[in-house]
C-alpha cells in the first residue's frame, strides 16, 4: 500500500536527480584492455526518463565520476543537468536548485552510497536502491525493489508518476518506510 506521506512527497516533485554508479548502473566499473571505461545502462530507465519529460519533470545527473559514456547517454535522453566529476554533491545540488528556482521539497534524489547522503537528507523525496548500502537505505523515504542498473530508476520514476496521477496501484513494487 502506498503511504500517504510518500504520495504527498512524490506529488510535489518537479526535478528528478540521479546518482550514476550503482543507480543507473549496477555499480561495477568495466575497463577494456586499453584502460577505457565503459558503462551499461538499462533501456527501461531510459524510457522512464522520457516519461518524466513528458510529465514536465526535469531530470538531472549528479555523479562523482567523470565518464564520456554518461555524457553521451545524458545527451541521448535530453537530460537537463548533467554534472560529472562532482566532489561536493550537496554544493552542486544547491546550485541546481537556485538555477531552476526550485525548493528542495520539489526534488527527488536517488542514490546508493555515502557521498549521496547529504543530498538524500535534503531532498523532498529521497530514494535508494535494493543494492544500496544499508546506511543509505536507512536514511531514505523509499527503497526500490530492483537493484541499481537493473531498472531501479524506472521503478522510482513509475512510483513518482503514479503518485502524481493519484493511482494507488495494486502490488506496488518496493517497500515503504515511515
Ligand atoms: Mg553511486
Amino acid at each position: 500500500m502506498m503511504n500517504r506521506e510518500l504520495i504527498e512527497r512524490a506529488d510535489k516533485i518537479k526535478f528528478f536527480l540521479m546518482d550514476v554508479d550503482g543507480v543507473l548502473t549496477d555499480g561495477r566499473l568495466y575497463y577494456d584492455d586499453g584502460g577505457k571505461e565503459t558503462k551499461v545502462f538499462h533501456i527501461h530507465d531510459g524510457h522512464g526518463i522520457r516519461l518524466m519529460h513528458e510529465a514536465g519533470i526535469k531530470v538531472g545527473i549528479l555523479s562523482g565520476r567523470k565518464s564520456k559514456a554518461v555524457e553521451i547517454r545524458a545527451k541521448e535522453l535530453s537530460i537537463e543537468e548533467c554534472h560529472l566529476g562532482v566532489a561536493d554533491k550537496i554544493g552542486r545540488f544547491n546550485e541546481i536548485l537556485k538555477k531552476h528556482h526550485i525548493d528542495e521539497s520539489e526534488v527527488a534524489y536517488i542514490g546508493d552510497d555515502l557521498p549521496d547522503l547529504p543530498v538524500l537528507k535534503k531532498a523532498g523525496l529521497s530514494i535508494s536502491v535494493a543494492s544500496g548500502i544499508d546506511e543509505v537505505k536507512d536514511h531514505v523515504h523509499w527503497v526500490t525493489r530492483r537493484p541499481g542498473g537493473l531498472g531501479a530508476v524506472r521503478e522510482a520514476i513509475d512510483f513518482i508518476l503514479s503518485a502524481k496521477k493519484g493511482e494507488k496501484k495494486k502490488n506496488q513494487v518496493g517497500f515503504f518506510k515511515k
